[in-house]
C-alpha cells in the first residue's frame, strides 16, 4: 500500500513553480497547431540517429502531454501521468530511462503495458527562452537499453533545433499579429473607428475599378451632422466628439460588411457602397438619416438629438470614370441637401 502511494506521488509531481513553466509553454502559442513538415523532419531524424523506432515531440501541458510530432506511430495526447514526458520535465535535461517495465515510475503506464510495450525512454528536454522545461524530444523502443554518448549528444542537439523552431514560428507569428495591428491603425479613425480618409480613398480606387471591369454598380454616400458647430458650443468639444462617436458606431452595426464607411474629415462622413445602384443607395440613405436622428447623445444629465444631411453619388459608366468624380458628385448632392433646409437626401446629379 505504502508502495503504491509512493509511486502515485511521483507520477503526480509537478515541478515546483509548474504555472511559471506552464506560462512559459503557452507564451509559444504552439499547443493544438496543425502538423508541420519542419518539426517531423526532426522527429524522424532523432528516430534515425538514435536507432529506435520511436520519436515524439512532447510538451507537457497542465493536464495532458500534448504531441507536437510523431515518427513510427500516431499518437495524439496523453492524460499526463500517462506520459513518460511528464517525468522528464521534473529535473534533469536529460532523462534516460533504460527498462520502462523495471520502473515503479513507469511500469504501469499505457503504453508500458499496452501495445506497443515500451521498454526504453530516452529524452532532452525542450528549454525555453527563460528556462523552463516546456517539453521533451524524447526517442522509445520496444526493447530495453541506453543511448550511446554520440546518440544522446545528437539527440540534445536536434532538440535544441526543435525549440529554435519553435521560437521562429513563435516570431512569425507575434510579428504576424503586429503587422495586423499596424494596418489597422493606419487605416482606422481613432474616435469613430471607421476607415479614415486615406484608407477610404485607397479602397476606392479598387472599388472604381472592379466597377468598370463588371459594369456593376456604385454609389457612395456623403453624410455631414447639421450645425454641428452649435453642438461644441453648447455642450463642448468632448460632448460634440461623443456625437461622433455614437455616429460611427451605429453605421458600423447598420451596414454591410462589403460597405466602406469612413470618416471623411470633421464631422464629415462617408460611405462607398460596392454593388449598389443609385436607388438602393438613396433607400439606405434616407434610412441612416432616420437612424442619426433617432440616435440619443448625452451631455451631464441632458440628452439630445442631432440631424445629419446626406448627398448620394453614383458611378455611371457613360459618365463619371473615377472616383473623384464620384464623391463629387455626392459632395454637391449633399450641398443640394443643406441649401434645401438640412436633415434631408438629395440623390444623384440635377
Ligand atoms: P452645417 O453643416 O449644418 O452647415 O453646420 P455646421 O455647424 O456643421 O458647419 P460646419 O461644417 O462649417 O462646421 C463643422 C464643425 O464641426 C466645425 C468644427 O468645430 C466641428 N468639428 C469638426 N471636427 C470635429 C471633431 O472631431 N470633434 C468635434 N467635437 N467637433 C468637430
Ligand atoms: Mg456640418
Ligand atoms: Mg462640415
Amino acid at each position: 500500500m505504502l508502495a503504491v502511494e509512493k509511486v502515485h506521488t511521483l507520477i503526480t509531481a509537478r515541478p515546483q513553480a509548474d504555472q511559471f513553466r506552464l506560462a512559459a509553454l503557452h507564451r509559444y502559442h504552439i499547443l493544438d497547431t496543425p502538423a508541420c513538415e519542419d518539426f517531423s523532419f526532426l522527429t524522424e531524424l532523432a528516430a534515425q540517429v538514435c536507432e529506435v523506432p520511436y520519436a515524439f515531440i512532447s510538451l507537457v501541458d497542465a493536464e495532458r502531454v500534448w504531441i507536437k510530432s510523431c515518427a513510427g506511430m500516431q499518437l495524439g495526447e496523453l492524460p499526463r501521468g500517462e506520459s513518460y514526458c511528464s517525468l522528464a520535465v521534473l529535473g534533469d535535461a536529460v532523462t534516460e530511462i533504460p527498462d520502462l517495465a523495471e520502473d515503479p515510475r513507469t511500469a504501469h503506464m499505457t503504453l508500458t503495458v499496452n501495445a506497443p510495450h515500451m521498454r526504453m525512454y530516452s529524452s532532452v528536454a525542450l528549454s525555453s527562452s527563460d528556462g523552463h522545461a516546456i517539453g521533451t524530444l524524447c526517442v522509445l523502443d520496444t526493447k530495453p537499453g541506453r543511448l550511446s554518448e554520440a546518440q544522446r549528444t545528437t539527440l540534445a542537439r536536434l532538440a535544441r533545433q526543435v525549440m529554435a523552431l519553435i521560437e521562429l514560428r513563435a516570431n512569425e507569428r507575434s510579428l504576424e499579429a503586429a503587422v495586423r495591428e499596424l494596418e489597422l491603425l493606419a487605416t482606422t479613425d481613432d474616435l469613430t473607428g471607421l476607415h479614415n480618409r486615406r484608407s477610404l480613398q485607397h479602397r476606392l480606387k479598387f472599388e472604381v475599378a472592379r466597377a468598370r471591369r463588371f459594369r456593376s454598380p456604385l454609389s457612395a454616400l456623403m453624410i455631414d451632422v447639421d450645425h454641428f458647430k452649435k453642438v461644441n458650443d453648447e455642450y463642448g468639444h468632448m460632448v460634440g466628439d461623443q456625437v461622433l462617436a455614437n455616429i460611427g458606431r451605429m453605421l458600423r452595426e447598420s451596414l454591410r460588411v462589403i460597405d466602406l464607411p469612413s470618416r471623411y474629415g470633421g464631422e464629415e462622413l462617408c460611405i462607398v457602397l460596392p454593388n449598389t445602384p443609385v436607388d438602393g443607395a438613396c433607400k439606405l440613405a434616407e434610412n441612416l438619416r432616420v437612424k442619426i436622428e433617432a440616435l440619443l447623445h448625452s451631455a451631464g444629465a441632458r440628452q439630445f438629438q442631432v440631424t445629419a444631411s446626406i448627398g448620394v453619388g453614383a458611378f455611371n459608366h457613360m459618365e463619371i470614370n473615377d472616383a473623384d468624380s464620384l464623391l463629387q458628385q455626392a459632395d454637391a448632392a449633399l450641398y443640394r441637401a443643406k441649401h434645401a433646409g438640412r436633415n434631408r437626401v438629395e440623390c444623384g446629379s440635377e
